[in-house]
């Protein structure tokens, strides 16, 4: 792996097997038995590897008295993070500090970090964190103030370089949820690349203010010596923690730039995607909505939201991309298509954020997902390979300038139609769906997403995904994409029609 020498800080999702131990078998936490697949039907939920952090984390609940099955397992969803409505959890503190021992009873860290955003519920965590590492007798470190999903796994890459270790990482969000929920993010790895604009201070309590002035130095070496873009734009935080990075780098990269909700909140509003929220209603011209942390960052054109490889397809068109580019399973054809005859190195990728993350790093190319979540942005020689929409933005900005933006958004590119609808069904239908699907859509090419994943159903003018949802058991999404309303409604009723059948 290309981009992955020296290191690289990467999540460690909760039911995955540990990369030491290998993943071993998978288990119903509620039963208790093997499960073949991702669930335990019985049961409707989700199994975990018995090497993961919550197994450990199962054991740890019964070591104290409880039932396995309880806490987090009952009242969490769990996929690539953990997300709970955190006044539904009976006794968090206990639980959180089970959680913490767990992940670092299976990553046997030489040091842990700890970070916060927002939300009203982190300062409870952080104590939790803190009593269990101290009760634990282990080195941690803890950042005052708080921090974003992104400069979190940028500060464990700095701490994990001075210390010469694998560091195990924590960061509570519940990235753009409601106000009453929170999660965990948890980080794991090495890294010893040297591209850190400051060193730490050793021994002393971190300020999050000087991570993000670091992290937005480094993220400014993007930029270079460009002049600044002068176009105007409104810049929409939601109450988000984001603005706490980029409030060192819009100023300089669009002064012009408007930011409205700005100062994070406890109780911040989160981002409602695909349609503009209420304050950009009616909007002119170009605005971006960032999804609280600016992981992810939309761009509206006159009040109206754009798929992000329409995108990359304007782009491609006035020659302004030529890298490989990973695109998602929702990816229209008629954009892919587009993008390719136009000799762009197009790859198909997954589904979901950390798959696109680690085939990027496989691949050693950019990623990007539908709902604008993009990495592999390169900076100082180096890709970063988590979602970071602030380097995305210096080079949107770029094009747009550079093109002009009424050229740019009527640039002729396909505008296809994507609607989607949602079947309950029993648990664990991925299978049955992948064995029924190719005998039924005689017409169109039936692939595998992924193992274990649903389908993906292609025609000539049009494409779906039938899959069960990764976090919510029992539910199927159907995912319909077509060259225009009628192709794509079309779509959508042969994937409904057949998941009912079969259901
Ligand atoms: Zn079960």
């Amino acid at each position: 792996m290309e981009g992955l020498k020296g290191g690289m800080i990467l999540e460690l999702p909760p039911a995955s097997g540990t990369p030491a131990a290998g993943e071993g078998k998978r288990l119903c936490p509620k039963c208790g038995e093997e499960t073949e697949s991702k669930f335990c039907s019985p049961c409707k939920v989700r199994s975990v590897y018995e090497t993961s952090a919550l197994k450990a984390y199962g054991d740890l609940r019964v070591e104290a008295g409880l039932p396995f099955f309880g806490g987090f397992f009952e009242d969490s969803v769990y996929g690539y993070d953990l997300r709970f409505l955190a006044p539904k959890i009976k006794d968090l503190a206990s639980e959180a500090s089970r959680y913490f021992s767990a992940y670092i009873k299976v990553t046997k860290p030489k040091t842990v970090v700890f970070s916060r955003d927002q939300r009203a519920s982190g300062e409870l965590l952080k104590g939790a964190f803190v009593a269990t590492l101290k009760e634990n007798g282990m080195d941690f470190v803890e950042i005052d103030g708080l921090m974003s999903t992104t400069s979190s796994p940028f500060f464990g890459a700095m701490v994990a370089r001075e210390l010469g270790h694998k560091i195990l990482l924590f960061h509570t969000t519940a990235s753009h949820n409601p106000p009453d929920y929170n999660g965990f993010k948890v980080f794991h790895g090495d890294f010893t690349h040297n591209m850190f604009p400051a060193t730490l201070e050793s021994g002393e309590l971190v300020k999050s203010e000087d991570v993000h002035k670091a992290y937005a130095a480094f993220l400014m070496e993007r930029f270079g010596d460009r002049p600044p873009s002068k176009l105007k734009f409104d810049f929409d935080c939601v109450f988000g923690v984001g603005w706490e990075i980029q409030k060192h780098i819009l100023p300089i990269i669009a002064p012009g730039a408007k930011p409205i909700r700005e100062e994070p909140r406890a109780d911040l509003g989160g981002l409602k995607i695909a349609q503009p929220p209420e304050v950009h209603e009616g909007q002119k011209g170009l605005s971006f909505c960032a999804d609280g942390d600016i992981d992810r960052l939309v761009m509206y054109y006159n009040g109206r939201y754009l798929p992000l490889s329409r995108f990359y397809a304007i782009l491609i068109e006035h020659d302004l991309f030529d890298e490989k580019l990973l695109v998602d399973q929702r990816t229209s054809i008629q954009i892919r298509e587009f993008m390719k005859e136009r000799g762009a190195k197009i790859i198909q990728g997954g589904v979901g954020r950390t798959t696109q993350e680690i085939m990027g790093a496989k691949l050693d190319a950019a990623w990007m997902e539908e709902n604008w979540h993009s990495g592999g942005y390169k900076v100082k020689g180096l890709r970063f390979f988590w979602p970071e929409a602030s380097l995305g933005l210096m080079d949107w900005l770029k094009a747009l300038e550079d093109v002009g933006v009424t050229k740019f958004f009527s640039t002729p590119v396909p505008d296809p139609v994507l609607v989607n609808a949602k079947i309950q069904c029993e648990p664990n239908i991925n299978e049955r769906i992948w064995e029924k699907a190719p005998g039924y859509f005689k017409d169109a090419a039936v692939t595998r997403i992924d193992a274990e994943d649903g389908v993906r159903v292609e025609f000539k003018d049009g494409h779906m995904l039938l899959r069960e949802s990764n976090t919510e058991c029992g539910q199927v999404r159907v995912e319909a994409n077509g060259q225009d309303a009628k192709v794509a409604n079309r779509i959508l009723k042969a994937g409904t029609a057949f998941i009912e059948k079969i259901k």
